[in-house]
């Protein structure tokens, strides 16, 4: 299997993990992966076809160039919202994965201008900050919308369009996605937490200490671990 073909199965698998991990609305959102610098690999428009990234596999993924028109793939179109992924690719070159999701739990907490609390496990991937965007239409599908967000986004990893949904970026497809799921199970810890009483913070001098790099990379590849699992053995497809 060529290193493109691998990255393509990956990047399937990742999308029916939003799907399979509950992280996402209505099977709403993808994840994208920068395979050359100008081209991006990301799902085909399923939504055309009474489908979604549900049961997305390696004959869906398509490949864009920077305009969003599909150089390779069995789609004519390529999934929508994609111009924050172009935008933020074309800044941040260390980027190599992003995706976008409906996120329950963290659309509620931005939906009232809350900020994420350093309080949960979770939250601590974090420690620098959720960005929050604001702007009309609630679906991010023109340059100029994806421009201003990737520029908000600045040198963090997550932008919460608030009452829409999470943007998020990383290095590799697995840490996209386990930082996805993070923020959304630290978001949902605080709105339920937040509701019986005062949250408590951890401070964020000691996190950064503790926190290490090795300690991120061992919870990504057991998590990783954990939700392929799941996939093969509860998913839609396997
Ligand atoms: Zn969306």
């Amino acid at each position: 299997m060529s290193h493109e073909d691998e990255i393509k199965e990956k990047l399937a698998i990742a999308n029916r993990i939003l799907v399979n991990e509950n992280l996402t609305e209505l099977g709403r959102g993808h994840v994208a992966y920068k395979i050359d610098e100008g081209k991006i690999l990301i799902p085909g428009h399923l939504h055309d076809y009474n489908r979604s990234i549900a049961d997305c596999n390696v004959s869906d993924i398509v490949k864009i160039d920077y305009n969003g028109k599909v150089l390779e793939g069995n789609y004519p179109e390529s999934m929508h919202e994609f111009f924050f992924y172009i935008e933020v690719f074309k800044i941040r070159k260390e980027v190599k994965a992003a995706l976008h999701m409906h996120a329950f739990y963290t659309n509620i907490l931005f939906m009232t201008g809350q900020k994420l609390a350093l309080a949960s496990r979770d939250s601590f991937l974090f420690v620098d900050g959720v960005k929050s965007f604001d702007g009309l239409p609630l679906f991010v599908n023109t340059r100029e919308m994806g421009k201003n967000m990737a520029e908000a986004l600045g040198g963090s990893t997550a932008i919460v369009h608030r009452g829409h949904g999470t943007f998020m970026v990383g290095q590799s497809i697995e840490e996209v996605v386990i930082s996805a799921a993070s923020l959304e199970r630290a978001c949902k810890k605080q709105v339920l937490a937040s509701s019986i009483g005062e949250l408590l913070e951890y401070d964020e001098k000691e996190i950064r200490k503790t926190n290490t790099n090795e300690i991120r990379q061992e919870v990504t590849d057991i998590d990783w671990g954990y939700f392929t699992t799941r996939l093969s053995k509860f998913g839609m497809t396997g």
